[in-house]
C-alpha cells in the first residue's frame, strides 16, 4: 500500500483510467465525482465516495482534480463545499484539467494563502496512454511538490517534466495542443483531398503511416477515420476550448485563426460531444 492518501475529483474520459491505474498500484483513493453513477464502478474496485470536494480533502493528503475546463475547476476549488473552504494546511492539490495559465497562477494563490501546495499538471496522451500510464504529464510549481507528487506520475505517466513555476505547464500544454489540432486538421483535410482524387482511404492512410509524416496521431485516429465513427475519446469541444485558450493566452500565428474557426465551427455543427477527429466530418461537407 503507497502511504499518500489521494483523493480524486472528476472521473470522465481520461479521469476514469487514471484512477484504476492508481487503485491498482496500491493508492488508498476517494473519489467525488458531480455525476455520482459515474464513481461506482471505481468504488467496486476499492475506492471511498466523498460527498464533496470539501469531505474528499479533509481525508486525502493529495487531491487530484481531472475537470473539463476552468469554470470547473475554479467552481470545484471555490464552491461552498469546494476544496478551499475548509482550512487544510499542509496538503497538495494537483490540477491535471487542461485550464489557461492565469487560472493555474490564480489557483496556486489562493491555494498557498490556505498554505496548501498547488502543481498545474495537464498531460499530453489521451485515452488510451491514460489506460496505459502512458501519459506525457507537464508540471507547473515547486519542485518540492514536484517530488512529493513524483510516486503519483510515475504511476500514471511515462515521463513527468517539471517546467517551471505554476501556470509554465499549462502554457506548455496549450502549445502542444496548438500543434494537435494542426495535425488533425492537415490529416483530415489531405484524407478528403484523396478521397475526392479517387485514392482509396485505407491507401491514403497506409501511405501517410509508413512514410515520414506518419506520426502517433495519424495512427490512433486511422480506424476511426475508416470506420466512420468517433467516440470520443478527446471530445472535440476540449480542443476548441485548448485552442480558445491558446489565443486568449497570446497566440496569433498564420494558422490559428483558421483553425480555431474550423473546430469552433464543426461544435456548432454539433460535432461538440464526438472525437476531435470528427473535423473530417465537418469538412467533408464544406
Ligand atoms: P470529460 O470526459 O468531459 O470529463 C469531464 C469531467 O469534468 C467529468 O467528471 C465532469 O463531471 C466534470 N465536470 C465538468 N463540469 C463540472 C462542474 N461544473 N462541476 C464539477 N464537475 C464538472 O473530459 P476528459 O476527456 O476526461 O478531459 C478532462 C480534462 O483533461 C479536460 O480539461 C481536457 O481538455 C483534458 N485532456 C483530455 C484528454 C482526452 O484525450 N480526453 C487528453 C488530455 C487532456 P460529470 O461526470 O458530472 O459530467
Amino acid at each position: 500500500m503507497n502511504k499518500l492518501k489521494l483523493g480524486w475529483i472528476g472521473l470522465g474520459n481520461m479521469g476514469n483510467p487514471m484512477v484504476k491505474n492508481l487503485l491498482d498500484a496500491g493508492f488508498e483513493l476517494s473519489v467525488y465525482n458531480r455525476t455520482k453513477d459515474k464513481e461506482t464502478e471505481l468504488v467496486a474496485l476499492g475506492a471511498n465516495s466523498a460527498r464533496s470536494p470539501q469531505e474528499l480533502i479533509a481525508t486525502s493528503d493529495v487531491v487530484l482534480t481531472m475537470l473539463s475546463n476552468d469554470a470547473a475547476v475554479q467552481e470545484i476549488f471555490e464552491g461552498n463545499l469546494g476544496l478551499l473552504s475548509n482550512l487544510n494546511s499542509g496538503k497538495l492539490i494537483i490540477n491535471m484539467s487542461t485550464v489557461s495559465p492565469e487560472t493555474s497562477r490564480y489557483l496556486s494563490t489562493i491555494s498557498s494563502k490556505q498554505q496548501i501546495g498547488f502543481l498545474d499538471a495537464p498531460v499530453s496522451g489521451s485515452v488510451k496512454p491514460a489506460q496505459d500510464g502512458a501519459l506525457v504529464i507537464l508540471v507547473g510549481g515547486s519542485v518540492e511538490n514536484y517530488e512529493k507528487a513524483k510516486p503519483i506520475f510515475n504511476v500514471l505517466g511515462k515521463v513527468a517534466i517539471h517546467v517551471g513555476e505554476a501556470g509554465v505547464a499549462s502554457s506548455a500544454k496549450l502549445a502542444i495542443n496548438y500543434l494537435l489540432g494542426l495535425n488533425l486538421q492537415g490529416l483530415a483535410e489531405t484524407v478528403l483531398f484523396a478521397e475526392k482524387s479517387g485514392v482509396r482511404t485505407q491507401d491514403m492512410l497506409t501511405i501517410i503511416n509508413e512514410g515520414a509524416c506518419g506520426n502517433g496521431i495519424t495512427r490512433i485516429k486511422a480506424p476511426s477515420i475508416l470506420n466512420n465513427d468517433f467516440p470520443a475519446a478527446f471530445a472535440l469541444k476540449h480542443l476548441v476550448k485548448d485552442l480558445r485558450l491558446a489565443k486568449e493566452a497570446g497566440l496569433d500565428s498564420p494558422l490559428i485563426h483558421p483553425l480555431f474557426d474550423n473546430f469552433s465551427k464543426a461544435e456548432e455543427e454539433g460535432f461538440g460531444e464526438e472525437d476531435v477527429m470528427a473535423i473530417i466530418n465537418s469538412l467533408r461537407t464544406k
